[in-house]
């Protein structure tokens, strides 16, 4: 995976503390392949990695980040930046309903997504109406039924037999029951109108002047560009059409439940600049989610949630904290209860420990350990600390009987907890000065578990 062939590249990097013209082309080099194996479209992958090159061999050398990380850290920005960076919501109409159109090849999943839609849009607390455009396939205006009924809408559709000049259904003209649809939900007060359209296999001037002609009738608030993510190399010619074709305002990615990595989301995106906002995970009604451009940068990337690590160490690292360590190894200080709560406060600094360790890549395989770790157990550890006087803490030798009862009051745990403790402690300190004298750097001692 990217994970270990980075981890390869890494192991070089480390430790330069400068990005140099090399380091920065391996770590592309990298890069450029992930990308491909995720069916990034070739000229997206040449543009963005180009960008990439540039930002890194002119970034500023980070503290917290070896070289490698530090390159991680400049894709993950560019991804989900083209990936339309926050999560952009559905924008609604100030006044009247608010008007999505739905727009894509066929297949794509559009009339599917019309139910997930309407559905999500539905506990939200809307209204919405489904109205029934795609007039080409005999079976659509049932399958979009189908859908409305599953999903507890209203569909409005052109009753079978019905000509183009009954403009209460008109059948047949697309445009026209678009219009009529869009009326009707004005009418009945809802406050949501999904507009479901046809497609063909490929682009096609008659369909996309259609599709056209919808989106000038009714001048949607959305008009929402559905494709498949296994669609792969395609997706940016497919892309381009429809964005010339009807303007669309935002993306919807489909089947995301199947192999694909998603490299369809960063070549659409790219080439249209515009977002993506849904991702379509499934044939079933609740198959759906909002689109997080971050989620998705390190899915493409392949990353695990390394990303989401290094994001961490950057936030919580202690720069003082750490030259102050160092120092004191360096002096060859002793290690005092103090500077043992210090570093339990800043595995805390990095958030909920067992969710950190969850988001290490293999976190499946010790899931259930993970899940026994007891945070609390840092807790315990300050109150006892923080039960001990000033000179307890850095000369613990006098810690007795008595001192380890009023420490275990103080602190209301049980006495063989303390006890536990100052075990604990003395092990860390052992391991901290063996550290010391071969110069390594500290780990996270005195650990439970
Ligand atoms: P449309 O032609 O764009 O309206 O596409 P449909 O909504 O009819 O979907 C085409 C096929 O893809 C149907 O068999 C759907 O069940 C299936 N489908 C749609 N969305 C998804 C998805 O997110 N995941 C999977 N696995 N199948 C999907
Ligand atoms: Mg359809």
């Amino acid at each position: 995976s990217l994970s270990d062939r980075l981890t390869a590249t890494f192991k070089n990097l480390r430790g330069k503390g400068r990005l140099t013209e090399a380091d920065v082309d391996a770590t592309v080099r990298e890069i450029r392949r992930a990308l491909l194996d995720a069916d990034v479209a070739v000229p997206v992958v040449r543009e963005f990695t180009g960008r990439v090159r540039e930002r890194a061999l002119g970034a500023e050398v980070s503290a917290a980040l070896n070289p490698g990380q530090q390159i991680v850290k400049i894709v993950n920005e560019e991804l989900v930046e083209i990936l339309g960076g926050e999560t952009r919501r559905i924008r609604l109409a100030k006044t009247g309903p608010t008007i999505i159109m739905l727009a894509g090849l066929q297949g794509a999943g559009k009339t599917t997504l019309a139910g997930k839609l309407s559905r999500y849009l539905k506990a939200q607390g809307h209204s919405p109406m489904l109205v029934a455009c795609d007039l080409q396939r005999p079976n659509a205006v049932t399958q979009l039924q189908v859908v409305g009924q599953r999903a507890g809408v209203p569909v409005f559709a052109p009753h079978p037999g019905a000509t183009s000049t009954e403009l209460d259904h008109p059948a047949g003209d697309p445009v026209a029951v678009a219009r009529a649809g869009v009326e009707e939900a004005r009418r009945t007060l809802h406050d949501v109108v999904i507009v479901d359209t046809a497609g063909r296999t490929g682009v096609d001037a008659e369909m996309m002047e259609q599709a056209r002609q919808i989106r000038r009738a009714i001048v949607p608030n959305e008009v929402l560009f559905v494709v498949d993510a296994m669609i792969g190399q395609d997706a940016v010619n497919t892309a381009m059409a429809f964005d010339e074709g009807v303007n669309f305002t935002g993306i919807v990615l489909s089947k995301l439940d199947g192999d694909a990595r998603g490299g369809a989301a960063l070549s659409v995106s790219s080439v249209t600049g515009k977002p993506v906002m849904f991702a379509s995970t499934g044939e079933g009604l609740d198959d759906f989610e909002l689109f997080h451009p971050d989620r998705m940068a390190s899915r493409i990337l392949d990353l695990g949630d390394v990303l989401t690590l290094i994001e961490q160490a950057e936030k919580s690292w202690d720069k003082d904290e750490a030259a102050r360590m160092a120092k004191k190894f360096a002096d060859q200080e002793d290690f005092t209860l103090d500077d043992f709560l210090a570093q339990m406060q800043q595995i805390r600094n990095m958030g909920s420990m067992k969710k950190m360790l969850m988001m290490m890549p293999g976190a499946q395989n010790i899931r259930q350990q993970l899940e026994q770790f007891d945070e609390r157990e840092i807790d315990r550890v300050e109150a006892i600390v923080r039960s001990m006087t000033p000179h307890e803490r850095v000369a613990p030798k006098i810690i007795n009987g008595s001192r380890r009862a009023r420490i275990a009051r103080g602190s209301g745990v049980h006495v063989s907890e303390v006890n536990g403790l100052l075990e604990r402690f003395a092990q860390a300190q052992k391991m901290m000065k063996k550290m010391a004298a071969g110069g390594g750097m500290p780990g996270m001692p005195g650990m439970p578990g």
